[in-house]
């Protein structure tokens, strides 16, 4: 299954293999951001120079996408994102500490 540029997609069918286009918007450094579809939240992509794949991930709905930026020849770029099968587990949490007490303070 795959989506277009202005599809809006319910989570449902975000699942594994679903490609989907979207438009990138230039930061004016030479690097682009990308939509996410899950939630529209923008990853940055700081240089794309050569690379024409990347890896995205939102941390947010714990979704992976391969994505391959495609050069439009107008100047612009777009993006397709295809869901990965692996979610996503960040690791932010530090371990816990004991508590300070008066005793140990
Ligand atoms: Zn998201």
């Amino acid at each position: 299954m795959s989506f277009g540029v202005d599809d809006e997609i319910e989570p449902r069918f975000l699942v594994p293999g679903v490609h989907i286009r979207r438009h990138t918007e230039p930061d004016g450094r030479g690097g682009l951001t990308v939509p996410v579809p899950c939630c529209g939240r923008r990853a940055h992509l700081a240089d794309i120079g050569t690379h024409h794949q990347a890896l995205i991930g939102c941390p947010f709905c714990r979704l992976l996408y391969d994505t391959t930026i495609i050069d439009e020849l107008d100047g612009g770029h777009a993006a397709v994102l295809q869901v990965r099968d692996e979610q996503i587990a960040l690791a932010r949490r530090h371990p816990r500490r004991p508590r300070q007490t008066r005793d140990n303070a």
